[in-house]
């Protein structure tokens, strides 16, 4: 016998005055059923591994809890209300409209893990909206929030998603589904601008000690005499953000909607929507095509991620200095460092993915000349790191036939050959001054330039499968090549080519 899979609740978010959020049970779905279950995230939670084909009552009735059928004992459930940007504008009420937070795990490690069940219903910061998500873009959010997490970018995590018998109404008739995400905290830059702009400044002291006494505990025993450990808190979210969007410059993310709602106070991804990996290196790249003005265009995402972290200081100011002026200039102080930390993590990442060992003054020209003759020849990004860490460093006409055609593949993706060929001579030529290694050169590189990553080609299989033939087999086989990206699996060749024919018009709206 089994035994029976618990969950040990401990909500700290529901013990905040009622400002904060409204009490609401999930709304459940009709015939909902199991379409995947990740063993990973589950074991941050201390669930076992779940045998879902065969599944006893205790499985079925933890299932009917993450589903929004039932509450457990211990659950809180309850939507929390936020405000943000939205394209520049301010909007001043939002809010969990479709996402209930179910409650919070304390794992046997001490750690805090939010449910937040999304798809569960409508609550009273549902505006227009049914409260419902679509199974087609929670399969998207479900592989990318695991397949981030496997490339090391922090990200909420996904733990099972479900479908129904119940139709959503978007552009189409669609299947609705619901997705149990996990965060140590879905707090937003935006749950801040509401306490802000109400001018509830007693509440926003509450959030930032919430965030600080929960998530950012080194900076809890900061001096507060001049109110510090505020300053000190934008800080940190400034550190990390400008850390966090370095990792999606390098691996070629762009999140789609950048609203500052969207922007986690804890500097992890949330929010999938139209989000899309860059297939050649386009620097222009618009996932979302509902962004008219590419304003969350890729290489648009570090100015900005700045734009934002500034609505964020914005809504600090009162905790930052009780003189305005003062508590302007800490904060555009600190706002000053964002760009260059950005930058240095961006060097830093970009060495890495040419598998450069010494930090030199070149190193920037070599990476961008690089970037523009990839963007000017349209070569796949993904692709070519992968390629490039097998070209020897040093150019021998007596080379093996496999060298020497490694050489020629990569080559003869470029239309320009002269820029490929005046590029890589500079780059051997930097290899050789710094002595490189060639087999540890190629083993380092293929730590950080994946293999396989989330193409939208290869979501839109997962999903058309899925919702035309109610078969989920295609999500499992992404999950486990992208939890492991950066190893080749045997037999799984065709899923790092780049987008086959079908696939090159594939459009991501907002609507989910
Ligand atoms: P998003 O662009 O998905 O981040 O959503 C922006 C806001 O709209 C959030 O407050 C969501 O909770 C809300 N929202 C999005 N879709 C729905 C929906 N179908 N029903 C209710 N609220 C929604
Ligand atoms: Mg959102």
């Amino acid at each position: 016998m089994k035994n029976k899979p618990t969950l040990n609740f401990d909500n700290t978010y529901a013990q905040l005055p009622d400002v904060f959020y409204t009490r609401q049970a999930p709304t459940p779905l009709k015939n909902t059923h199991l379409v995947h279950f990740n063993h990973a995230a589950a074991a941050l939670i201390d669930l076992p591994p779940l045998d879902v084909d065969s599944l006893d009552n205790n499985d079925k009735q933890l299932l009917n809890a993450l589903n929004g059928s039932r509450l457990l004992p211990g659950m809180e459930p309850l939507a929390s209300v936020y405000a943000g940007h939205q394209f520049g504008t301010y909007v001043p009420q939002l809010g969990d409209g479709r996402a209930i937070l179910l409650g919070e795990i304390r794992n046997n490690a001490g750690q805090s893990w939010d449910l937040q069940l999304k798809g569960a219903g409508r609550t009273p910061y549902s505006r227009n909206g049914d409260g419902r998500a679509v199974l087609r873009s929670s399969i998207r959010e479900y592989l990318c929030s695991e397949a981030m997490h496997g490339l090391s970018i922090p990200t909420t995590r996904a733990l099972c998603l479900f479908s129904s018998d119940e139709e959503v109404y978007r552009e189409t008739i669609e299947t609705g589904a619901l997705l149990l995400r996990m965060a140590p905290s879905h707090v937003r830059f935006g749950t801040f601008e509401y306490f802000f702009y109400n001018n509830r400044h007693e509440h926003l002291q509450c959030l930032a000690d919430f965030i600080i006494d929960s998530h950012y505990t080194d900076l809890k025993y900061d001096d507060n005499s001049n109110n510090n450990k505020y300053l000190r808190l934008l800080e940190t979210v400034i550190s990390k953000t400008a850390a966090l969007i370095a990792q999606w410059q390098s691996i070629g993310f762009a999140h789609g909607v950048l609203n500052t709602d969207n922007m986690s106070i804890l500097g992890i991804t949330i929010d999938y929507g139209p989000y899309g990996f860059l297939d050649t290196f386009n620097p222009a790249y618009i996932c979302n095509h509902s962004d008219h003005t590419g304003r969350y265009a890729f290489d648009q995402q570090p100015k900005i991620g700045l734009f934002n972290l500034s609505c964020l200081a914005q809504a600090l100011l009162p905790l930052l200095d009780n003189e305005s002026q003062a508590a302007a200039e800490k904060a555009k102080t600190v706002l000053s460092n964002y760009q260059n930390q950005l930058l240095s993590h961006y060097a830093c990442l970009s060495r890495e993915k040419l598998g450069l060992l010494e930090q030199r003054d070149e190193d920037h020209s070599l990476h961008a000349d690089l970037l523009a003759i990839l963007a000017e020849n349209q070569i796949d990004y993904t692709l070519f790191f992968r390629k490039l860490s097998k070209i020897p460093s040093i150019a021998d006409t007596q080379a093996d036939a496999q060298v020497t055609s490694h050489f020629n593949t990569l080559r003869d993706m470029f239309i320009n050959r002269n820029a490929f060929d005046h590029w890589i001579d500079r780059y051997r030529l930097r290899l050789l001054v710094e002595n490189s290694d060639d087999v540890e050169r190629e083993r380092k590189m293929n730590r950080v330039n994946p293999h396989y990553i989330l193409r939208n080609y290869l979501a839109e299989k997962a999903i058309r499968n899925a919702t035309e033939q109610q078969d989920y087999t295609e999500i499992d086989t992404l999950l486990t090549l992208l939890q492991n990206p950066y190893d080749e699996q045997a037999g799984m060749e065709q899923y790092a080519a780049s987008p086959p024919d079908w696939a090159q018009h594939i459009q991501v709206s907002c609507s989910s």
